[in-house]
């Protein structure tokens, strides 16, 4: 490297302007000594085959697919991380001399940023949600080692079906329950996550949990990270929780998106800040 020619990574999404990713990665970058850029770009459905050989062609390092793309990405792609084939779904793509690779990060974010605080193997887990977020924190869980894992969904279908992806394509025992009032967590779970949207900015709704039945013995996770400190976590926190903001599962996903990129550990710490800057 050297000069003045970056090397690039960024974002593909609709609507791009609001993702605060890429203060976190040109932060890091930047105090790494890394002449790398990171580029949010608007990308509409219809055009992410365009955006992709684009990719390609500038030899951009890698990129990073949300809304709308993270499944249609697929047919675009050479090879897929064993866990993104399971959830069927990538949120970070690798080029290396135009041949795609596919990983789901936004699971291994949330393992990595839980094992700080515990160990998920033999862990009995619930999952508020059966969405994207839900899916790879599921499969992801699973595949560290977590004994059982409980879906509770307000949609049937939606539930059911990432319950059964669980149960049959990990060793994880898996099942779900059907989310129609206020749910009691059993005493015998370890880790409960908030892996829905509600209470996300400006919203200050909290997910429908008997607060008795939260217990000291157990972490609480939040997958929302604006605000930093939810509703719903600070209703564990006053139950004596330890619990685990969205933050850290976004930190978590944009290291290991760096690290699959350039092969470098970046700061967690530049990243927090950037990021709490900018919420
Ligand atoms: P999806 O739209 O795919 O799924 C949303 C989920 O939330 C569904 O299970 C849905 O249930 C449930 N839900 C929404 N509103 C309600 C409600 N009022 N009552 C009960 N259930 C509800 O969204 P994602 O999974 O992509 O995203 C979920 C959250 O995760 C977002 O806030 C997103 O910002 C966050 N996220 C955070 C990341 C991080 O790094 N911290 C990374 C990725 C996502 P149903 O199936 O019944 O509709």
């Amino acid at each position: 490297m050297g000069g003045f020619l970056s090397q690039l990574t960024g974002s593909f999404s609709t609507s791009a302007a609001q993702n605060p990713t890429v203060a976190i990665m040109e932060a890091a970058y930047a105090e790494a000594g890394l002449d790398i850029r990171y580029i949010n770009c608007e990308v509409p459905a219809e055009r992410l085959g365009d955006a992709v050989r684009g990719a390609i062609g500038m030899d951009w390092l890698g990129f990073n697919c949300s809304i709308p793309h993270k499944v249609s990405i697929l047919a675009h792609l050479d090879e897929l991380a064993p866990s993104a084939e399971i959830i069927g779904a990538v949120n970070c793509v690798i080029n290396r001399d135009g041949h795609l690779t596919g990983e789901n990060t936004d699971g291994q974010g949330f393992v990595n940023a839980l094992r700080d605080l515990v160990d998920p193997a033999g862990k009995s887990v619930v999952i508020l949600g059966a969405g994207g977020a839900a899916r790879a924190i599921a499969v992801e869980t699973a595949l560290a080692g977590a004994a059982h894992i409980t879906i509770v969904n307000r949609s049937l279908q939606r539930g059911t079906e990432l319950a059964q992806l669980v149960d049959s394509r990990t060793p994880a025992i898996c099942d779900f329950v059907v989310w129609d009032g206020t749910y009691v967590v059993r005493t015998e779970t370890d880790i409960v996550v908030n892996a829905t949207s509600i209470g996300f900015h400006p919203s200050v709704d909290t997910p429908a949990i008997d607060d008795d039945s939260l217990q000291p013995h157990m972490l609480v996770a939040d997958v929302v990270a604006n605000p930093p400190m939810t509703r719903f976590l600070q209703r564990a926190e006053a139950r004596g929780c330890t619990v685990l903001p969205g933050l850290g599962m976004l930190v978590n996903q944009a290291l290991t998106n760096a690290r699959l990129w350039t092969g470098r550990e970046l700061s967690a710490s530049v990243m927090r800040q950037a990021l709490e800057a900018n919420l």
